[in-house]
């Protein structure tokens, strides 16, 4: 219920103005958003590749609406793959994209075409891309783009979510050899038509596609903060034999970093994902949605006047 009012929140304008002009706001997006600028991600990806982890960078902004923002989002994702390799950050960088940002939702082949130069930029970069998955009615569409895609850029990664009914037969598809493949729980609010409503079928559904990709031929990044995941996580790459460069954790930056440095001590890959730009307000109310405990801890910096 909680959940699903944050997410409808996440969408409202009105909400959006109140949060962003409230005191203490900026403190919070601290705490999950690396910052407004190309030189913030980039101090914030050589912190963690020094500490032992790689990464992935989020641009902020989805659901575009005019081809102007959308090709701006595609040359700050062209600028930064280029920083990130004078760096010398690339491979343990790579870059996520959401194919709403650079304007799926109104011009299909402005957004393929704009896709298709982060991939050719990221390759000459040494890298590769992962297309972030939004709301079901974008994943036919995010998943054909993603096969066009690979016949140039094969290690260009998909994005599947264990609350969609149809995701199991999705990991059969994807989990071929070389498929780079992140499985997260799902992020967005979705009908019970389409998608499992409880915690409980989402945990299950999440365990059976887990199962699929780490017993088949591809690579499986296991997204979740979940210590139940991720002990199953551990357990499957032991019983199929799975060693740190043929599977890998992820998480969100500022979320159990504890844990992320726990498992990379362990010898597991572990990649964060790091989100930067301005347009933080629908990622900041998806992590707020998804735990109570960040809830209270935003309530109190909206209510405190500065
Ligand atoms: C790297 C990455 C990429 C993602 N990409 C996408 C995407 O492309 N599309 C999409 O729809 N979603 C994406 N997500 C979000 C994902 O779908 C979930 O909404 C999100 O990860 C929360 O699910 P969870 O598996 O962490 O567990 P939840 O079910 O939210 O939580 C389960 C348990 O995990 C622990 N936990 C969770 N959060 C916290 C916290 N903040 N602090 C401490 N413990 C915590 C708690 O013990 C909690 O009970 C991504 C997530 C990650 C990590």
């Amino acid at each position: 219920m909680l959940r699903s009012v944050i997410l409808a929140a996440s969408r409202s304008s009105q909400v959006e103005r109140l949060v962003a002009t409230a005191p203490y706001t900026r403190d919070v997006v601290r705490r999950f958003v690396a910052g407004a600028a190309t030189d913030d991600a980039l101090r914030v990806t050589r912190g963690l590749i020094d500490d032992g982890l790689a990464v992935t960078l989020d641009h902020l902004g989805e659901d575009t609406v005019t081809s102007e923002q959308a090709v701006a989002t595609r040359d700050e994702y062209l600028r930064l793959l280029k920083m990130l390799a004078e760096a010398g950050l690339t491979p343990a960088a790579e870059v996520s994209v959401k194919l709403s940002a650079l304007g799926q939702m109104f011009d299909e082949q402005l957004a393929y075409e704009s896709v298709r130069a982060i991939c050719a930029a990221a390759d000459a970069a040494g890298t590769t891309v992962t297309l972030d998955m939004e709301d079901h009615t974008t994943t036919d569409s995010t998943l054909e783009v993603l096969g066009k895609l690979r016949k140039d850029f094969p290690s260009t990664g998909a994005v599947l979510q264990a609350y969609l009914r149809r995701t199991e037969s999705d990991c059969r598809e994807l989990s071929s050899a070389g498929s780079r493949v992140r499985l997260c729980k799902g992020a967005y609010k979705e009908p019970e038509s389409v998608a499992y409503q409880s915690a409980r079928e989402v945990d299950k559904s999440y365990v059976r596609c887990m199962n699929i990709l780490m017993s088949g031929d591809g690579y499986p990044m296991l997204a979740t903060h979940d210590p139940r995941m991720i002990a199953i996580g551990e357990d499957r790459a032991r019983w199929f034999d799975r060693g740190a460069d043929r599977f890998e954790f992820q998480m969100l930056f500022g979320i159990r970093p504890e844990e992320q440095a726990r498992l990379a001590g362990e010898g597991y890959t572990v990649r964060t994902y790091v989100p930067y730009g301005d347009d933080w307000y629908g990622y900041l109310m998806r992590r707020l949605a998804e735990r109570p405990a960040n809830l209270v801890f935003f309530g109190r910096a909206l209510m405190s006047k500065k």
